[in-house]
């Protein structure tokens, strides 16, 4: 098996990494807290350049709320921090407004939708009239995919149109994830979780190119350490590492 010297490669990449999956804000559940100034210290310590931000607060508590906080860090940290906006198309109406004010006024870069927490499917109509509007206004959304990928890829063939970036790449159904979402080329996948099977990268790579993996941390509810690992975990080209950590995101934000 080949040798990869992962120092040497974690300090030519320092600086230039770009984290796809970031939160800040509380968690009673787990008794901790993470602010805007302590994100960017973590940032800093991992050489990561930008993260996209959604708050807990939105996925725990009010999506409006959290979108609040976010924004107020986007503020302090233009360059460091990028705002997803949180969306529960449940609330129909007002889930439209805080859309189009999120990314019309603020330049917020994307969605953020937890199906788990916002009880509401991804395939379901008030969600579609989300996705819609977000295609008109070339928006990318960010969904769990703790099912294995099955509401994903629903969507996913329902609107070609739209971007979507699979969080988590599935978690512990990550097989079950890739097998049924590689053959769409609208979704992305970013693979942070706490489940680290042995090379999960690679074998991502044998169903779907390089380009649409992304590197993301799903701070605080991980260290980026574990995401870091399981994308060095699998023996790539520096080029490919390179993709993998900042170019791909770089392209599809067009950052
Ligand atoms: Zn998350």
């Amino acid at each position: 098996m080949n040798k990869i010297d992962i120092f040497s490669i974690l300090e030519k990449l320092r600086g230039k990494i770009i984290d796809v999956h970031a939160h800040i804000g509380s968690d009673q559940r787990f008794l901790f807290r993470l602010n805007a100034d302590n994100a960017v210290k973590v940032m800093d310590r991992y050489g990561i350049k930008k993260g996209y931000f959604s708050a807990i607060e939105s996925l725990l508590c009010d999506y409006k709320l959290g979108n609040n906080y976010i924004l107020d860090a986007v503020n302090k940290y233009p360059d460091r921090i990028n705002g997803l906006v949180s969306i529960n198309p449940y609330f129909r109406d007002e889930a439209i407004d805080e859309l189009k004010k999120y990314i019309l006024e603020y330049g917020f870069r994307g969605v953020k939708f937890h199906p788990n927490y916002f009880y509401i499917e991804p395939s379901h109509d008030l969600s579609s009239t989300v996705w819609e509007i977000m295609i008109e206004l070339n928006v990318v959304l960010m969904n769990h995919t703790y099912d294995g990928g099955v509401e994903v890829y629903k969507i996913a063939k329902k609107f070609p149109e739209l971007t979507i970036i699979a969080y988590h790449m599935g978690g512990n159904l990550w097989k079950e994830a890739i097998d049924k979402l590689y053959e769409l080329d609208n979704v992305y996948f970013e693979p942070s979780s706490s489940i680290t099977d042995p090379c999960m990268i690679e074998y991502a790579l044998k169903k779907v190119s390089v380009e649409r993996i992304l590197f993301g941390s799903d701070i605080p509810f991980n260290d980026p350490a574990v995401s870091i690992g399981k994308i060095l975990d699998s023996t790539l080209s520096f080029n490919d590492y390179e993709k993998i950590f900042y170019k791909n995101a770089e392209k599809l934000f067009s950052d």
